[in-house]
């Protein structure tokens, strides 16, 4: 029932596009800028008050190590880090 690609870890958030445009697929991709982290290390975003965020960090970039929360989409597969783009068939991408 699920036009999803798979999900061997069962970690995948939700894409997040509310539509699917035209000819688009949302596509799990690695994504280089973010490596994963080993498991034991804190969320490093802060809160509205400076408060530590307490949940585990799963992936870091640009040296901020965060949870899945504060990861902004991205997660753990493989040992890679994940994020989902949105791809297109060359033949449906429109010309302009
Ligand atoms: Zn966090």
């Amino acid at each position: 029932m699920t036009t999803d690609t798979g999900n061997p870890d069962g970690n995948r958030p939700p894409h997040g596009w509310a539509e699917i445009p035209e000819g688009g697929t949302p596509t799990a991709e690695p994504d280089p800028d973010y490596i994963a982290l080993p498991p034991g290390l804190p969320c490093t975003t802060k809160g509205p008050w400076g408060t530590d965020c307490p949940e585990p960090a799963i992936v870091a970039w640009r040296g901020k190590a965060t949870c899945a929360r504060h990861s902004h989409g991205h997660w753990v597969e493989g040992g890679q880090v994940m994020h989902w783009v949105m791809r297109y068939r060359p033949s449906d991408t429109p010309v302009e």
